[in-house]
């Protein structure tokens, strides 16, 4: 069966003229088209037959060889492939736009927060200018960091614009349709504690998306609930990433002695929090943003 396939495949090759093709004898099925004449050199292109068996099956009208001919023939194949490629091209936007869309939603990344961008991040002093560079400098070369798995860890006081640097990471790096989650230690846990409830839910599944990400952002470290389930939850997202080489990025209000005794429950021994907070900043770009409180100063929320 597949033999005799191959053999008709070689045979449709087969083309001829009319005047061939009443030569060989074939069974001709349809009148041939009328003779084209080239718009270039005037000359007369009789058509050609596919002969498929002895029959000729189909007729279409040859094209000139000439150098005009087929320069117009060439000029037409570009413009249809440059038509092609835009139509990609918009369809490949357009996917993007959807995915950009799918990756905000699922981002966790509130809305108010949406609009915390690079543009929008005030540098008026030595130490907001410098923190946004290195906020900036983390989003621009994501690539480098995914390769290292290396994150970024902000320390600061209150109000100085940490979460407002990690939104805009995450939305320059979401508007390039990297997948990234940007939420709160507390809501991260909320959302885990979500598969208690849920039947068609696991817990480990939920963890699996955090653990997953290309970037996971945990805001305002240290202000979770302190439970041992809680810690236990946290430290074996940062954990899996860690020894994927995943990048993880922290913003937090406290130092490191006091996040690590913020993290560790009451009685409880602190050796695996401290190790994991110091792999964290080991594998970070350790940024501090430490001034008065800009909400004070300014009186609104930056
Ligand atoms: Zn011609």
């Amino acid at each position: 069966m597949q033999d005799s396939g191959r053999r008709e495949d070689s045979r449709v090759n087969n083309v001829v003229t009319l005047a061939e093709a009443m030569r060989r004898g074939y069974i001709i099925r349809s009148n041939p088209p009328e003779d084209g004449v080239c718009e270039f050199c005037g000359k007369v292109l009789p058509p050609c037959g596919l002969v498929l068996g002895n029959e000729v099956m189909l007729w279409r009208n040859t094209k000139c060889t000439c150098e005009k001919a087929r320069a117009e023939a060439d000029r037409k194949a570009r413009e249809e492939k440059a038509e092609k490629d835009r139509l990609a091209e918009e369809e490949r936007q357009r996917e993007l736009k959807q995915r950009i869309g799918r990756l905000l939603n699922d981002s966790g990344i509130k809305k108010r927060f949406q609009k915390r961008t690079f543009d929008n991040f005030r540098r008026d002093t030595t130490g907001r200018n410098y923190s946004y560079m290195v906020a900036k400098r983390y989003a621009d070369n994501w690539d480098q960091h995914r390769e290292r798995g290396d994150g970024l860890y902000i320390e600061g006081t209150n109000g100085t614009g940490k979460t407002h640097l990690a939104a805009a990471i995450a939305m320059q790096l979401i508007g390039r349709g990297v997948p990234v989650i940007c939420k709160t230690g507390s809501d991260i846990l909320m959302d885990i504690k979500r598969a208690f409830d849920s039947t068609d839910l696991q817990e480990y599944q939920i963890v699996d998306i955090y653990k997953r990400v290309d970037l996971l952002i945990v805001d305002d470290l240290g202000k979770e609930q302190c439970s041992d389930w809680s810690m236990s939850t946290l430290y074996s997202i940062f954990n899996d990433r860690y020894e994927d080489m995943r990048p993880t990025i922290i913003t937090t209000n406290y130092n490191t002695d006091c996040l690590i005794e913020a993290l560790t429950p009451h009685g409880y021994d602190n050796t695996k929090i401290l190790a994991i907070i110091s792999r964290l900043r080991e594998t970070s770009t350790v940024l501090t943003m430490a001034w008065e409180d800009a909400r004070i100063d300014a009186g609104g929320p930056r």
